[in-house]
């Protein structure tokens, strides 16, 4: 078994890639949840959704989230209102924060939620929340005040410069069900590229998680968020500046090498593998970008083929995403 620990729209297209690769029902995919937030009384959880209809291949392919061809009338009519309307969800979306947010009123948990979805959806890869508590990524921007992520990220466009980051919650949040279960069993635990700070963050946060990862740290592989210095998308390179760190495939090593024990950086990065190894952290060099589908598998190909796993008679040639 696989656990992977996701943030959204990296994370989805890893797994899409691990899915060609590997028998998907091996795969349990431990996903971001401090992004969750409370809408028009709804349960958004950005990232479970991004995933979702990523494996399901009805994800919009231009934002990575939301649904192909959705409409937004809903979001129009809310405009008559004083609601808020900077957070486009979809019609067809809605219907996802409709059931989740319906289900957990009746008393179901989000890891409950998640199953069903996932079964409605027909997905093979095990969806698995970081925790049934809320916990909700809250940033604290130059000039003290603190905002929660999705006004940093949809609202600011997280062009804002931030001075700290907590999660609300972790330190007594629970760990859903089968989490620490899912990263003590595993062959090898896989850190998709998302970022490191506001995506896996939250996950680290979670008690016992850490400590677990630590303990195994040399089956421990992650990808890194950063190429050629940069994010190829969102905040990752600016947030890891702003606190602290460096926004390079070397201080991505420094900033998981507690616990990563292996990072797989882009080939645009080669020439800093040594700098990411005299962080302590191996360094594997390949195309990380994962533009096609094919590139998501290859990706996928080298993070389990350095854990040593076998990868079937196939040699895990890529088949076509959801085949
Ligand atoms: P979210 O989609 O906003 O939840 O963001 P993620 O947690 O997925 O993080 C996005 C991060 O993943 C950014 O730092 C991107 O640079 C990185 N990322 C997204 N796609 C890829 C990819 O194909 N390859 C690599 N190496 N990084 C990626
Ligand atoms: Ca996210």
């Amino acid at each position: 078994m696989i656990a992977v620990l996701c943030g959204g729209v990296g994370a989805a297209r890893m797994l899409a890639g691990m899915q060609a690769v590997v028998d998907p029902g091996a795969i349990i995919g431990i996903v971001n949840t401090g992004d969750d937030t409370e809408l028009h009384g709804l349960h958004i959880s950005p990232d479970l959704d991004t995933i979702t209809y990523t494996l399901s291949g009805v994800a919009n392919p231009t934002t990575g989230w939301g649904l192909t061809g959705d409409t937004f009338r809903a979001m129009q009519a809310l405009e008559r209102f004083d609601a808020v309307t900077w957070f486009r969800l979809g019609d067809a979306d809605l219907a996802t924060h409709l059931y989740r947010t319906g289900r957990m009123r009746e008393g179901a948990t989000l890891s409950e939620v998640t199953a069903e979805i996932s079964r409605a959806w027909g997905l093979r890869v095990r969806l698995l929340p970081m925790s049934d508590d809320p916990v909700r990524t809250r940033l604290r921007l130059e000039g003290a005040q603190e905002v929660a992520f999705q006004e940093y990220f949809v609202k600011l466009r997280h062009s804002v410069v931030v001075d700290s980051v907590r999660f609300a919650g972790a330190e007594v949040a629970r760990p859903a069900p089968g989490v620490l279960a899912a990263l003590e069993a595993a062959e090898v635990v896989v850190v998709a590229p998302s970022n490191p700070v506001v995506s896996i963050g939250p996950i680290l946060a979670v008690p016992g998680v850490t400590s677990v990862l630590t303990a195994r740290r040399d089956s421990v592989v992650a990808v890194s968020p950063i190429v050629a210095g940069a994010a190829l998308r969102g905040p990752a390179d600016r947030l890891l500046v702003e606190l602290g760190g460096q926004a390079s495939a070397p201080g991505v090593a420094r900033f998981l090498s507690a616990w990563v024990g292996t990072l797989v950086i882009d080939e645009a990065d080669a020439d800093v593998a040594g700098e990411v190894e005299a962080a302590g952290v191996k360094c594997i060099v390949a195309p990380t970008v994962m533009r096609t589908p094919e590139m998501a598998a290859g990706l996928a190909r080298t993070v389990l083929g350095t854990a040593g796993m076998d990868l079937g008679p196939s040699g895990g040639a890529p088949v076509a995403p959801g085949a």
